[in-house]
């Protein structure tokens, strides 16, 4: 097959897995710069130009689009769809995995297990969405953050309510979750693709630290899941109709719940804690579905 990653760098870890995996499978495969594509959408016949070329001969595309550009990397990738090219994760899915509420409506109307979470606009109701959530402590969460930066723990109501306050003031979206204490400062990492649960890692924040994500010097390690918590993450996946996802979740008093799921997910700390290659898993599974206008919303 030939295969397009869009990724604004070949020299990212999870990019270059994708590369090696794709060329040892025998596929042609091109890394390329979602910033740097170009459309006419106006045109009857779809194309996108590239540096002064026309990208026309793709069989599948592999979005690696980091959150900052979710917005210009989502339209390139439903011109993509819309020229009938697969892809891995369609465009939709991945506008909705970006948007924590919307995520978070979605998987609440499925019945999945989630931290109790509320949302308010006005600091007027500040009092009564902390009652909401069962009070303090409470994790502040920034809806724009991304690996951890933007998430703050509030042990106290008083300190709930000056964090809550300074970035409503600031005009910033949040959302506030009960604190599950319980994990302990860990979580789980489940790589899902294609329906199932091909690798799961545990995570374990740093001495002092809430927070488990690497980014913020957290440590991951192989952990087996339970059936529940497997079922969870598959479920979660589905209902973002997400081909290839990483589902975090917290292990609470009240079973798993998810605290996001994850469009792009890195392959190193997954690969390494695990020892498994699934960036191959993931090239396989494009072999097997990556067939042309197979996309179900074709960017709608
Ligand atoms: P980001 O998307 O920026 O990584 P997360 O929502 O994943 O933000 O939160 C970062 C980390 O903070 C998580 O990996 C987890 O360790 C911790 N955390 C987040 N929410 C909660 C919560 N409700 N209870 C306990 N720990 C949490
Ligand atoms: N940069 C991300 C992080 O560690 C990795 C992507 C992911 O979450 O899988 O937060």
């Amino acid at each position: 097959m030939n295969i397009a990653i869009l990724s604004r760098n070949a020299r990212l870890y999870s990019t270059a897995r994708l590369v090696e995996a794709a060329k040892a499978r025998g596929h042609q495969v091109r890394v390329i710069d979602p910033l740097r594509c170009y459309m006419n959408i106006t045109s009857h016949r779809p194309s996108i130009h590239y540096k002064g070329e026309t990208l026309d001969d793709f069989d599948a595309v592999i979005p690696r689009i980091g959150a900052s550009i979710t917005f210009y990397g989502t339209a390139v990738l439903r011109q993509f769809e819309m020229m009938g090219v697969y892809p891995l994760n369609e465009s939709v899915a991945i506008s909705r995995a970006r948007d924590k509420l919307r995520s978070a409506q979605l998987l609440a109307r499925k019945g999945i297990g989630l931290p109790v979470t509320g949302f308010a606009h006005s600091p007027d109701d500040i009092n009564d969405l902390m009652t909401q959530v069962g009070g303090a402590p409470v994790v502040i969460k920034l809806l724009e953050g991304t690996q951890g930066i933007g998430v703050v723990l509030a042990e106290t109501h008083k300190a709930a309510e000056s964090v809550l306050q300074a970035f409503m003031g600031l005009k910033a979206n949040i959302m506030v979750q009960e604190f599950i204490s319980e994990s302990k400062g860990s979580d789980l990492r489940c790589l899902v693709i294609g329906g199932k649960v091909v690798a799961a890692m545990k995570r374990q924040a740093r001495e002092g630290e809430f927070r488990s994500n690497l980014h913020r010097g957290g440590s991951a390690a192989l952990v087996r899941i339970t059936p529940e918590e497997r079922s969870t993450a598959t479920r979660a996946a589905r209902v973002m109709g997400l081909n290839v996802c990483g589902v975090d979740l917290l292990r609470s008093n009240h079973g798993p719940v998810v605290m996001e799921v994850n469009s792009s997910p890195g392959l190193e700390g997954i690969e390494h804690a695990t020892n498994k290659d699934i960036a191959s898993t993931i090239i396989e599974f494009i072999e097997k579905n990556g067939r042309p206008n197979h996309t179900k919303t074709r960017g709608k």
